[in-house]
């Protein structure tokens, strides 16, 4: 198989277009048989539901070479339960959690040429989703629908290392008591579109998002999820209904519990308690653990004993032995790493 000649090492995370994508649509209450195909163009009525009410969902996962040459990609399973339970609350039909699987793998093959080489630091990112496609005028959910999948090469996300973010307290929020916060639809996306530009717009990396209710908890950021790690290095993550279940966060609790020997912990966190901690990161399939240094909260700073410089030892160890599971060097546990070619 020769790769395509990209610099791989060099590229950022942007959209690179690949030759191939996986598509199914849904009409009269059934999937089609689904196929891969070329265009990587959609075209749609003026009217379809997902351009006027947003009835769209996705997923992220990641396609990469492990040390010994095998492409293979991480717990895929678990992200067509949630692709699943996502389609369920959003009045979408659920794509078959075996298909959802076998379309990754598909897509992934078809694309081989763009999965970089180990060593480089790249993956080759894979966005399955679903929308409704239909004309719809009248508010109510389509009934016809199209899941496509495509992959985009992505750079090392922490090019040098990882430098500790800081991060401030939103104004804003993200997710509603019972609303989607649980599920991975666009519409949470578009409307932390604002908080995110003007966090940037201040000098901050990320929101720190509450819970709407009482402002008190911490739930998560617009993509990623909060894990703290406490001055006797005990690993605690926030639980509420509305933080989206995140599949790094998931492997790096259990990686603490049963490699590390850690203790774990999902409760509720207090704003007030995080001063207390002794690192932060926050997880999620492209950086694994981004660590957090500082957060800011009107007017005041918690500056985390890890500093600015770089990730606590916690974290860091955290984060060698989950990449380590995935590259293939650490032995990992039944079913985590699917081979695809
Ligand atoms: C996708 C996502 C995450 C991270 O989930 P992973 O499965 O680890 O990639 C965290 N929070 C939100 C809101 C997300 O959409």
């Amino acid at each position: 198989m020769e790769k395509k000649n990209i610099d791989w090492s060099n590229i950022g995370f942007g959209y690179i277009k690949t030759d191939k994508r996986y598509v199914s649509n849904y009409k009269d209450g059934a999937w089609d048989n689904g196929a891969i195909i070329d265009d990587d163009m959609i075209t749609m009525s003026e009217c379809a539901c997902v351009l006027q009410y947003a009835q769209t969902i996705f997923e992220g996962i990641k396609a990469y070479t492990t040390v010994d040459g095998r492409i293979v990609t991480f717990r895929p399973d678990l992200n067509a339960e949630r692709f699943a339970n996502s389609a369920r609350r959003m009045e979408m039909p659920a794509f078959p959690e075996e298909r959802f699987v076998d379309s990754i793998k598909k897509v992934v093959k078809a694309n081989e040429a763009f999965v970089p080489p180990y060593g480089t630091g790249a993956t080759l990112y894979v966005r399955p989703y679903m929308f409704g496609i239909n004309p719809v005028i009248g508010v109510k959910p389509a009934t016809e629908f199209q899941y496509r999948v495509f992959t985009t090469p992505v750079g090392p996300y922490f090019k040098g290392g990882a430098k500790p973010i800081t991060i401030r307290v939103s104004d804003f929020d993200r997710a509603a008591p019972h609303g989607t916060g649980h599920i991975k639809a666009g519409l949470n996306y578009a409307m932390s579109l604002h908080a995110i530009v003007d966090a940037h717009n201040q000098g901050f990396d990320e929101n720190m998002y509450l819970d709407p209710q009482t402002r008190t908890k911490v739930e998560e950021t617009g993509g990623a999820n909060f894990l703290f790690i406490t001055k006797d290095n005990k690993v605690v993550t926030p639980k509420s209904d509305s933080i989206l279940p995140s599949v790094t966060r998931r492997s790096l609790m259990y990686v603490a519990e049963h490699y590390l020997g850690l203790e774990v912990e999902q409760r509720e966190v207090y704003l007030d308690e995080v001063k207390d901690f002794a690192e932060c990161g926050l997880c999620g399939t492209a950086a694994v653990i981004s660590p957090v240094g500082k957060i800011y909260d009107h007017g005041k700073e918690i500056c985390f004993p890890s500093g600015m410089e770089e990730m606590g030892p916690i974290t860091a160890k955290l984060r060698e032995t989950l990449t380590g599971i995935q590259e293939g060097k650490i032995e990992a546990p039944e079913g985590w790493i699917v081979d695809i070619a």
